[in-house]
């Protein structure tokens, strides 16, 4: 079959295509198989079901075509089915599928390590390991902080998110739907407050961490800390970008206290925000950096990256898995950063975000509901209130979302209240193509 070695992503039109109701007729009998075979807890964004995706458009069972403004939640940011990774994925498949790396090692993990090492902020030396998926690489980097100081605390922050294993609900602000009725919870997690200057009001960044610091101190104590975990971006929170300062100002009070500090990029990193990684935004240099999502175009990788003393601190055999770097994955994540090199994506990210921003902000003037509009690069969000107040408007947001479904728009939502609006199109999306898509978001306002 040469429909294997043609990548779709450069075959599929580019466009918006309704051609039944939405589901259509093999949505729905899809829909009906998955309801009998998969476990109700499984949640669900769209009620169709996808056959093929490229570019910046899903087709889905009954030729539907929807502008894709989700990249399958930050992970298809060079495209789905993106060729460099479909030809070395099919090149890995077909040479090994696994060893294991702690058994018999190969090359393209230690490649992606190497990458790693490079592509993060600091010129030190650095070490990385690999895992299976986001939340493991955040056990992981909580593991490696405490075996390096020997202390047990960790420092997150309101509305954050890290993942869904054990641990990182505990390390997750939000109760429903990630916590409830799953605890206990690991203990020495310490929640304190995070910069969200749309409802703090006209705090400075450096003011709201001194707000944190300062709690760290009297409730934790500074020596009992392992580790400060933070997302420079807030994701699945809301694309809550904190005020300016109060990222360094976390980062100096780690580095005077002898605290690991851990940026979680595994939303914001790899291109999205308009740079490798959202903490060069302020020249921030993290102990250590979780990433995850966009690294690989689309198979589960993860890693934890970050200075060598720490990494190598934890005794041999403390770190690994079964899976973890996979090499099908690895060999996924190197065409990815191909891609991203040679194609510059930090810089499309930028172009992606003016063209975004541009309209959100156009949008929010005409829209009263339309609250915050914020992010940065392809990485940008519209908080949904009652007009003029701060009051959290999730009902508007799901009709939205609902009504950009029908309408051949992949949207998707988040935040702390339900009721943000996220937009993470896939880099290789056409400049056209995203302008209709936020045609639509506008159109699915109206009443
Ligand atoms: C998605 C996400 C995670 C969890 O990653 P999984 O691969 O879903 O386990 C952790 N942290 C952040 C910031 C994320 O966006």
């Amino acid at each position: 079959m040469t429909d294997t070695l043609m990548p779709q992503a450069t075959s599929l039109p580019q466009e918006r295509r309704l051609v039944t109701e939405i589901p259509g007729p093999r949505s729905r009998e899809l829909m009906a198989r998955r309801t009998g075979a998969v476990s109700a807890g499984v949640g669900g964004t769209l009620p169709v079901f996808a056959e093929r995706a490229g570019g910046g458009v899903i087709v889905d069972v009954d030729g539907n075509s929807f502008i894709d403004l989700g990249s399958g939640i930050a992970v298809t940011t060079v495209g789905n089915a993106n060729p460099r990774v479909v030809q070395r994925v099919q090149e890995q498949a077909a040479a090994f599928t696994h060893t294991c790396f702690m058994v018999t090692p190969y090359e393209g993990y230690v490649a992606v390590c190497e990458s790693l090492n490079r592509l993060t902020p600091g010129d030190h030396p650095k070490r990385s390991a690999l895992f299976n998926s986001g939340a493991e690489a955040v056990e992981n980097a909580v593991k490696i902080a405490r075996a390096f100081t020997g202390r047990q605390a960790v420092v997150v922050f309101d509305h954050a998110y890290h993942g869904r294993t054990n641990l990182t609900m505990a390390l997750t602000a939000k109760n429903m739907p990630y916590k409830q009725s799953f605890g206990p919870f690991a203990p020495e997690v310490y929640r304190m407050p995070m910069s969200y200057p749309f409802r703090d009001g006209p705090h400075a960044g450096p003011e709201v961490a001194a707000w944190a610091t300062s709690k760290m101190d009297k409730e934790i104590g500074a020596t009992n800390i392992a580790a400060i975990l933070v997302e420079p971006i807030l994701g699945e929170g809301g694309f809550i970008v904190p005020a300016p300062g109060f990222l360094p100002a976390l980062a100096a009070y780690a580095a005077a206290h002898g605290i690991v500090f851990i940026a979680d990029e595994i939303q914001t990193g790899f291109c999205r925000t308009g740079d490798w990684f959202a903490s060069e935004n302020e020249a921030i240099v993290p102990d250590l950096i979780t990433t995850a999502k966009g690294m690989a175009g689309g198979l589960p990788l993860a890693g934890v990256t970050g200075r060598a003393d720490i990494m190598d601190a934890v005794h041999v055999g403390g770190l690994g898995g079964t899976y973890g770097g996979n090499p099908i994955a690895c060999a996924a994540a190197l065409g990815a950063i191909e891609a991203m090199e040679e194609d510059n994506l930090p810089a499309r990210a930028r172009e992606v975000g003016e063209i975004l921003g541009g309209r959100l902000r156009s949008m929010a003037e005409r829209i009263p509901s339309i609250g915050d509009v914020r992010g940065r690069g392809a990485m940008m969000a519209i908080e949904i209130v009652e007009p003029g107040t701060l009051t959290p408007d999730p009902q508007t947001v799901q009709r939205v979302a609902d009504a950009c479904h029908r309408q051949g728009v992949v949207a998707i939502t988040c935040g702390t209240y339900g009721n943000v609006l996220r937009f993470l199109p896939p880099l290789t999306i056409e400049d056209d193509l995203l302008r209709e898509g936020l045609d639509v978001v506008e159109n699915a306002f109206a009443p």
